[in-house]
């Protein structure tokens, strides 16, 4: 039967009923290891007793009330996440996209502000994934998800990863900022140096320019720290988080210091849905399990476990995993066979893992994973790359 869908996604065959920590049980009963989380975003796995808490008894007292009036939740949570980290306010936003539109408006506002309107233009970074409005992929660059779409949106330079000296050039006097992932997650899992990190914050001092970080995949304890900028000690002007901050409700934030956001005066921006009650219910849920006593030191020891298995399973199979890469429970494995094939090879062994660019295959899995959940996993894995093997012995025989 032909799908009412707009067929813009290669979907994987198959679709789950219910999920229960970090496994998803789909229509015909099978349970799968779920190391993908929905793309970063359920953070804490499925029906986490806390999250179904929050959500279904703030769904019978209220869910939206717009934001012509005071949300307490809302004050709560933007309190919460100003005192967690280097902001001052927030903004909350419905999705990972829309947070880096309101970053992207308040850079370009700042300086508009301080009498430069002339400052709107944003250095970006090849590779880089922000988002699918008609800014966000001119931010990120990538021409499979520019074409067709009309006249690019004008304001954002993009220069090679790594390249210092390419950077230094781009700042011009219509530089408004830098925008950044602090680990490139779309393109592969590439993280950024912690003193390039350092460099760039010292970059934008020296020119009076500010500092985006998008910390939509990044973000909420993914590598080990709340946010994963704190690995390098540089602290951004401006920060959009997104994706595991809902924990899967559909959530967003932007970030940022008072002095960033100086232009961002009453009726300069707006959401009809941002910050409503229920999502606010949620969010302080998430945080009360990510900022509780231990919750990120667990992410962190967990990532170094998975990493050792992984190591195991890549010695085991070199022909088959070329590199290990990431931080805490962000962890991209580089691959010698095809990304999508491994990642649906890996789904004929009950296990969920997320393809990337630069022939990776991305493991996210929630941050609530237990040592038994990454054994099942390196076994998992293991069994999939064994696959490979002995068709790559087929092959040469
Ligand atoms: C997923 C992602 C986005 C876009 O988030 P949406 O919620 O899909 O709009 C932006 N930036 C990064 C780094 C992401 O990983």
């Amino acid at each position: 039967m032909t799908s009412a869908l707009l067929p813009t996604y290669a979907r994987a065959p198959i679709a789950f009923e219910r999920g229960e920590g970090a496994w998803l049980v789909a229509r015909g009963g099978e349970r799968y290891l779920d190391f993908g989380a929905g793309i970063a975003v359920n953070a804490l796995g499925h029906a986490h007793p806390h999250l179904v808490e929050a959500l279904t008894s703030q769904a019978q007292k209220l869910w939206h009330t717009s934001n012509l009036f005071e949300i307490p939740e809302g004050e709560r949570l933007g309190r919460r996440l100003v005192d967690a980290t280097f902001a001052d306010v927030a903004f909350f936003a419905n999705s990972g996209a829309e947070a880096n539109e309101a970053a992207i408006k308040m850079a370009r506002k700042y300086h508009a502000v301080a009498g430069h309107p002339e400052r709107f233009r944003i250095i970006t970074f090849e590779g880089a994934f922000h988002g699918r409005t008609l800014a966000t992929i001119a931010a990120g660059g990538q021409q499979k998800y520019i074409e067709g779409f009309g006249p690019k949106v004008d304001g954002f330079d993009q220069v090679p990863f790594g390249n210092h000296e390419a950077l230094r050039a781009a700042i011009g006097p219509e530089t408004a900022g830098i925008l950044i992932e602090p680990i490139q997650g779309e393109c592969g899992v590439r993280p950024v140096p912690p003193q390039c990190l350092r460099g760039l914050r010292a970059l934008c001092d020296e020119h009076g320019i500010l500092l985006i970080m998008d910390e939509v995949q990044t973000g909420v304890g993914r590598t080990g720290r709340l946010f994963a900028h704190e690995w390098s000690g540089a602290t951004p002007d401006i920060m959009s988080a997104a994706k595991g901050i809902g924990g899967g409700f559909p959530l967003g934030v932007c970030l940022a210091t008072a002095d960033a956001a100086r232009g961002m005066t009453a009726g300069t921006h707006g959401t009809t849905f941002g910050g409503n009650p229920l999502a606010m219910a949620v969010g302080n849920a998430v945080l009360d399990v990510v900022l509780a006593d231990g919750f990120l030191e667990h992410v962190s020891a967990m990532g170094i476990l998975l990493k050792q298995r992984l190591a195991a399973v890549q010695d085991r199979h070199p022909d088959v995993i070329a590199e290990i890469r990431g931080e805490g429970l962000m962890l991209g494995l580089k691959l010698h066979v095809r990304n999508a094939e491994f990642a649906a090879a890996a789904r004929e062994e009950h296990l969920l893992v997320i393809p990337a660019g630069d022939n990776v295959v991305r493991l996210l899995p929630p941050l609530i994973i237990t040592e038994a959940d990454v054994a099942e996993a390196a076994k998992r894995l293991d069994a999939t790359a064994g696959r490979f093997a002995a068709r790559l012995r087929g092959a040469a025989a």
